[in-house]
């Protein structure tokens, strides 16, 4: 999986398809493939078994090294399956797709006999689809190397599926949908390419005006997020990730561990990598139809032309609740174009309502008025059916407009089998047809999504000044450590990356308690400090507010409770702190949680103690830069809290911004970091303190 700069096109564009068990048993894997390929392919295709003269008419050749072949497809049994390789890769053949199942699927032994594929495979250098894949297609080319479905229909969609049978129902389903496919590959147990490697050869591939996936899992996070940065520069990429419900398995020993599950790290990876996440196989091919069309949204706003009062009100409030989209205000000429078009009962003002008993003409006209409209990115055309339109007509003049204005329409056909021409015209033309206009709405959204991160110039992580090595020396603290748990004892590892802490130290005796607090010479804040205590108000270990003079008593207090709440826990001391102007600003939490697929993700929200009830956070991945950092202190909720809500001052936000990008340096500096929260950064009007931390390090990373 090393090798990211592959050529994968000779999976797709072979001259001769060797079949490695090909056969005439019906219902065979060997059969249908075999079958397939003679369908349509303009290569050749040469069947490989020993044991036949012929397969389907074609004569055989007894092995691999006879085919003279530049693509071999293997669908004979799994224990036979490695010396296929051998001789494919003895042959000088790159691409293979290896159909047959039984593998990392099917228990250890699968695994093993997997392994020795991927050995193979790097040995002999091969581009390997599989094993347990449907196989691949090319409408260009002509080929269907799959057990599975008729060849798919063309089009500008390449497609990549974890899931065979997910592959047949698509290819079935499109082709009365109107989507049409490029490439498809049946990614199957992901031996060697995955869906990396598929990602980067679609985003290269003039012919892919779209890249569509199904996904259970991610093999290589980093790569992949790294490759779709680049890719959907140039080329949409829709994703739906399957497996979104996880049982929290994430033992809460965070605050951001229990927030951050592995469906958000791929969440947060997906968006900053430009992909657009599907829900559901719905929003899916609905976005793969919005893209296939080829077309931007010059403007947000959206005309709604609609024979149908409800649908077009339906339609303006998908249009009101679409993040990026708005409901477009017509000009004067338009208004007055739509006035001489429409009758006196006629809405002429978005959305444009030109009453039930329109016929095309009508329609036509206030179609072509709403869209040559310079405030309008973009057309919802509704129609219901009624006696007095030929829809076929209108889908006609619909598309023509649309190509000629170059501005996107959404066609929601709110009807059966009377609006089927409708839907065919639409469909050859590439305009996305509908029933539900929520759907349509959605699409255009998509679009405008798609174009807004396009648009946007590239972030780049500037590295701040920090003394690593000093944060390395405080970290190795936790080699002590059975449970490799640090909490406020490590503060020092937040000023060794600049982000700032209150005067504090932890002490292990009262009179040095004392003496800390009057050196600080103010009340201050005591903390117990036990590594068997994560949440410490929960035991009531913090006190705030403790008179230098009560400071001793106050000692003892705690360490009594930690002995009754936890008589087994082991205690560190007690941490005297400066204390920080709490009520002057608001407490939020930066954390960060390493997942494995993507590496640190990091976190900012709402902080203090109640953290996990308001979930009130949001993600990206370290390092965060700047003007990352900056949206994430718009994204939360309690954002009008930052700036400054009911008259009070706003908070220093550059701070705010500042730590969370230090903190993501940190992070991103040491793998051994596991966890970490900083909860509460207190930020005020005169800048950020981080009063408490918690960080899980795994001390065999630590270097
Ligand atoms: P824990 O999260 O383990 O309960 P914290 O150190 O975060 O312990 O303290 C809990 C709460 O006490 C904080 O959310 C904050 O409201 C308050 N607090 C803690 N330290 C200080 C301090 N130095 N100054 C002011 N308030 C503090
Ligand atoms: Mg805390």
């Amino acid at each position: 999986m090393a090798d990211r700069d592959r050529d994968l096109s000779g999976l797709f564009s072979p001259d001769r398809v060797a079949v490695v068990g090909a056969t005439e048993r019906e219902g065979s894997v060997g059969r249908a493939v075999t079958a397939n390929l003679l369908a349509e392919f303009a290569g050749e295709v040469i069947p490989v078994n020993p044991g036949r003269e012929s397969v389907l008419g074609v004569p055989c050749v007894a092995s691999v090294a006879d085919a003279d072949a530049d693509l071999v497809v293997v669908a004979v049994p799994p224990s036979a399956v490695a010396d296929v390789l051998r001789d494919t890769g003895e042959a000088g053949v790159r691409d293979v797709v290896v159909l047959t199942a039984g593998f990392g699927e099917a228990g250890s032994e699968g695994a093993a006999r997997e392994r020795e594929l991927r050995e193979l495979a790097a040995e002999y250098d091969l581009n390997l689809v599989g094993p347990n894949s449907l196989g691949v297609m090319s409408s260009p080319a002509g080929l269907n190397a799959t057990f599975g479905p008729d060849a798919s229909p063309a089009g500008g969609v390449s497609f990549m599926s974890q899931s065979g049978a997910f592959v047949t129902a698509v290819v079935d389903w499109a082709s009365e949908s109107g989507l049409g496919f490029n490439e498809v590959v049946s990614l199957g147990n992901k031996a060697v390419l995955d869906e990396t490697d598929f990602l980067r050869e679609w985003g290269a591939d003039p012919e892919t005006d779209v890249v569509v996936g199904y996904l259970e899992s991610i093999e290589d996070g980093r790569a992949f997020v790294e490759t779709a940065r680049e890719v959907t520069r140039e080329t949409p990429v829709v994703v739906v990730k399957s497996g979104r419900t996880e049982a929290g398995a994430q033992a809460a020993s965070s605050h951001t561990g229990a927030i951050a599950g592995s469906d958000r790290a791929y969440g947060t990876a997906l968006a900053e990598a430009g992909v657009v996440r599907a829900d559901t196989v719905q929003e899916l091919f609905d976005a793969a139809r919005a893209f296939a069309a080829g077309r931007n949204l010059a403007t947000d706003g959206v005309a709604v032309v609609t024979n149908a009062g409800g649908p077009g009100v339906m339609a303006t409030d998908a249009v009101g609740d679409a993040d990026r989209l708005s409901l477009a205000s017509f000009a004067d000429d338009t208004l007055d174009a739509l006035d001489a078009a429409l009758p006196a009962e006629a809405n002429v003002y978005n959305p444009v309502d030109v009453v039930g008993d329109a016929d095309v003409d009508r329609f036509e006209a206030a179609l072509e008025a709403a869209i040559s409209d310079p405030n309008v990115g973009a057309v919802v055309l509704i129609t219901a059916p009624t006696a007095t339109l030929a829809f076929g007509d209108l889908a006609e003049s619909a598309v023509a407009l649309g190509e000629e204005h170059e501005v996107p329409v959404a066609a929601c056909l709110m009807g059966g089998p009377r609006l089927a021409d409708a839907r065919g015209t639409f469909g050859e033309a590439g305009v996305p047809t509908y029933f539900d206009p929520a759907r349509a709405v959605a699409g255009l959204d998509t679009l405008a999504e798609y174009d807004e991160r396009r648009g946007r110039e590239r972030r780049e992580f500037e590295p701040f000044d920090v003394d690593r090595e000093r944060a390395r020396e405080t970290l190795s603290a936790v080699t002590e450590r059975r449970d490799n748990q640090l909490g406020v004892e490590a503060m020092d590892v937040l000023d060794a990356y600049g982000i700032p802490t209150p005067e504090g130290e932890v002490v292990e005796d009262p009179a040095k308690a004392r003496a800390v607090a009057e050196r600080i010479g103010e009340p201050v804040a005591l903390k117990l400090v036990s590594p068997d205590v994560v949440h410490k108000s929960d035991i009531g270990g913090v006190r705030v507010g403790v008179d230098p003079a009560d400071v001793a008593d106050a000692y003892e207090d705690l360490v009594t409770r930690l002995r009754n709440y936890q008589p087994d826990a082991r205690l560190l001391g007690v941490q005297v702190q400066e204390l920080v102007d709490v009520d002057a600003g608001v407490e939020t939490i930066v954390g960060s949680h390493r997942d494995p697929q993507f590496g640190p993700l990091v976190l900012f929200g709402l902080g203090g103690i109640f953290v996990e009830v308001l979930s009130d956070a949001t993600f990206r991945l370290a390092p965060v830069a700047e003007a990352d950092a900056r949206e994430m202190t718009g994204e939360i909720d309690a954002a009008p809290l930052l700036r400054g809500a009911r008259g009070r001052e706003p908070v220093d936000l550059d701070g705010v911004v500042e730590a969370v990008g230090r903190l993501s340096q940190l992070v991103a500096d040491f793998p051994a970091i596991v966890e970490l929260d900083v909860n509460p950064l207190v930020a005020t009007p005169d800048g950020v303190r981080a009063v408490d931390l918690r960080l899980t390090v795994n001390p065999e990373e630590l270097q």
